[in-house]
C-alpha cells in the first residue's frame, strides 16, 4: 500500500465527472487500499478516488467511531436508486477543502447500489452518517464540492481561506 496526494481546491480536476469502472480488478484493489491508507492517514471519513488524482467512480469511506475496529467499505460505481423527501442538515468537510466546515442539506435517507471490494453488487439503504458521508463522496464523482452548495459568497471565502493556507505552508516549507 502507498500513501497517496490528496489534491485541493481550486486543482481543476475537482470539477471533473469521474469515468465508470470497468471491472473490479487487483489494479483497482491496489488504487482502492491506497485510497483508503492515504483516508486513514489524512486523517478522514471518506475518500473519493479523484481526490487522489484518479477521476474513477471509486469511494473509500470508514465511519467506525474512535475505539471500534476499523470497518473499511469500498463503493465502485455507487448509485443512488431512491431518496427521501424528508431532508437533514449536517456540518461537513473535506479532505480536498481543508479545515472548511459548514452546514449542507441533503436527503436524510438514500437507497445505495454499488459493487464492492470483490466486485459483488450490493443494494442497501443508507441513513445517518452514512448518507451523509456517500452523497458528498458521490458528489465528487460528478465534480461537485460541499461546498458548491453553499452561497456563493461562503464558497467564495472557502476557497480564498485553502488557498492562502497552501501559500502560507509553502511560504514556512521554503
Ligand atoms: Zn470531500
Amino acid at each position: 500500500m502507498a500513501l497517496r496526494e490528496i489534491i485541493t481546491v481550486p486543482n481543476p480536476l475537482l470539477k471533473k465527472v469521474s469515468k465508470p469502472v470497468e471491472q473490479v480488478d487487483d489494479e483497482l484493489r491496489v488504487l482502492m487500499d491506497d485510497m483508503l491508507e492515504t483516508m486513514y492517514a489524512a486523517p478522514g471519513i471518506g475518500l473519493a478516488a479523484v481526490q487522489v488524482g484518479v477521476p474513477r467512480r471509486v469511494i473509500v469511506m470508514d465511519l467506525a467511531r474512535e475505539g471500534e475496529p476499523p470497518q473499511p467499505r469500498y463503493f465502485v460505481n455507487p448509485e443512488i436508486t431512491w431518496r427521501s423527501d424528508q431532508l437533514a442538515v449536517r456540518e461537513e468537510g473535506c479532505l480536498s477543502v481543508p479545515d472548511i466546515y459548514d452546514e449542507v442539506e441533503r436527503p436524510a435517507q438514500v437507497g445505495l447500489r454499488y459493487m464492492d471490494y470483490h466486485g459483488e453488487t450490493v443494494e442497501e439503504d443508507a441513513e445517518g452518517l452514512l448518507a451523509v458521508c456517500i452523497q458528498h463522496e458521490m458528489d465528487h464523482l460528478e465534480g461537485v464540492l460541499f461546498i458548491d452548495h453553499l452561497s456563493r459568497l461562503n464558497r467564495d471565502r472557502a476557497v480564498a481561506k485553502v488557498k492562502k493556507a497552501a501559500k502560507d505552508g509553502a511560504e514556512k516549507a521554503a
